[in-house]
């Protein structure tokens, strides 16, 4: 990837692809195309395909996408379908109506079957039925994974696919009811430290096991196999480590500061019992990831206490 060529980063504003801004200008890429969605909004198909035949861009990061932790993906099931599939074949279509040859398409672990062996490997996708609380969001990206390896083999283009695993960093949503379990976590035990509580609540057993990877590791990845040239396939990208919810809400009342208990509601889904990536496709190529778990929770918290008092 030249350091001139023309990027376009679909979904600027949001987590992963605020992140991949900041990699790629850390890395030195000069021409980044950005558009705010009252500039161009993704589901109307005309003002893609108008953006995309003016624009030109000789690489595309698709990160724009309708996400949500588990509440939001079980009670939003129409609205993540829908805007996934509508963004993606958008996107993808009108990148490659102008001569877009390289994309990087995001798309997320839930892909993959509920009770796949773990780690899972990329070659598990399609082989058994997906958990009900995200099937919706996940027929989609299984949806963006197919147009991508479709048009790699009717046209020839260059449109790689990557599995992140759970995502966190600067620009999350805290919002408690729509969020993800890291960044709710955060907001309750600051929210339990501040009205001196003595409980903090983590929503189903605590058992499910989940992977979390710091976002700027994410949007490393990204970078890193476009500047590969990597032309094709899915890539798992995840630290390889996980931990139980349980787990989890410890080690972010440590970072926050809060020493409460922990009250587990049983009224609420624990979803997928247990999502664990393996990443040996990206770890041949020489890409790991390294931001701790801890580490990043603390640089999470600040950026969380940033946004909050702003
Ligand atoms: P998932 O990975 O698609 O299941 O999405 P989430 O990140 O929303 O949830 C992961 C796990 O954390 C599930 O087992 C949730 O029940 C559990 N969890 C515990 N407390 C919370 C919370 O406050 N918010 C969310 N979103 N999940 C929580």
């Amino acid at each position: 990837m030249a350091k001139d060529a023309k990027i376009y980063v679909a979904g600027h504003m949001g987590m992963v692809g605020s992140a991949l801004v900041r990699n790629l200008e850390a890395k030195g890429y000069l021409n980044i195309v950005t558009r705010s969605r009252s500039e161009l909004d993704l589901l109307d198909q005309k003002a893609v395909q108008t953006f995309f035949k003016s624009e030109k861009p000789d690489y595309v990061f698709l990160a724009a996408a309708k996400v949500g932790g588990i509440h939001a993906n079980n009670t939003y099931r129409a609205d993540f379908i829908y805007e996934n599939l509508m963004v993606e074949a958008n996107v993808i279509s009108s990148a490659h109506q102008a001569g877009c040859l390289q994309m990087c398409f995001l798309g997320s672990s839930c892909i993959y079957p509920r009770d796949c062996s773990q780690p899972i490997k990329e070659e598990y996708l399609l082989t058994g039925p997906l958990e009900p609380t995200n099937e919706p969001y996940a027929i989609a990206k299984i949806a963006g994974i197919k147009l991508c390896e479709s048009y790699n083999r009717q046209y020839g283009t260059h449109y790689v696919s990557v599995m992140p695993t759970n995502l966190y960093g600067p620009n999350d949503s805290y919002d408690l009811s729509n969020s993800h379990v890291l960044p709710a976590l955060i907001r309750k035990a600051h929210e339990a430290k501040v009205g001196g509580d003595k409980e903090l609540v983590v929503w189903g057993s605590g058992k499910p096991m989940r992977e979390f990877l710091y976002v700027d590791d994410m949007a490393d990845a990204c970078v890193f196999l476009m500047e590969q040239g990597i032309s094709d396939g899915v890539f798992n990208v995840g630290t390889g480590v996980d931990v139980t919810i349980a787990e989890l809400a410890k080690t972010v009342m440590k970072v926050v500061g809060f020493n409460g208990e922990i009250l587990f509601d049983a009224s609420k889904p624990d979803g997928t019992p247990r999502k664990l990536l393996n990443v040996d496709q990206m770890k041949d190529l020489g890409w790991q990831a390294k931001t701790l778990l801890s580490d990043g929770i603390a640089k999470a918290y600040a950026d969380f206490l940033t946004s909050t008092s702003a």
